[in-house]
């Protein structure tokens, strides 16, 4: 883990370098709208210091995992989809379709959702 990653967008966004319209607003979490939203809501969350991809902050433990996916149930609540249903995804790697990479959590909801993803 590198707590801030010059060139790294989403670092950019935590330092609050780079504008976004924030959500919530955690001490180790940030949570923002998408730039290009998906769905009526459509949140990332990320950590505050920069890991590559979940599996990252998953090896990192320290409870973090925990705090993100938390975020995630907030953001939810916060934008009363909690009842209706979302999903949480972690793209993660090339076919995975991450593009940015500093991991983070779409949260997606307000339609819903198909099955298989594209
Ligand atoms: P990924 O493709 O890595 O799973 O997700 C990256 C997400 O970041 C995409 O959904 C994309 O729309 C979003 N994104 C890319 N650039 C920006 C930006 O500058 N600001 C915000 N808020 N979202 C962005
Ligand atoms: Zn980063």
């Amino acid at each position: 883990m590198i707590v801030d990653v010059p060139d790294c967008l989403f670092c950019g966004i935590a330092a609050g370098q780079i504008p976004a319209t924030i959500v919530l607003d955690g001490k180790r979490t940030l949570a923002f709208r998408d730039i290009n939203p998906q769905a009526p809501t459509h949140v990332l969350v990320i950590p505050r210091d920069h890991y590559d991809d979940v599996a990252a902050v998953a090896e990192a433990g320290g409870g973090l995992l925990d705090e993100l996916v938390s975020s995630a149930r907030a953001v939810a609540e916060a934008e009363g989809v909690e009842d209706s249903g979302y999903r949480v995804v972690f793209n993660t790697g090339a076919d995975g379709g991450q593009t940015v990479g500093h991991a983070h959590a779409h949260v997606l909801g307000g339609r819903p959702m198909t099955w298989p993803p594209g």
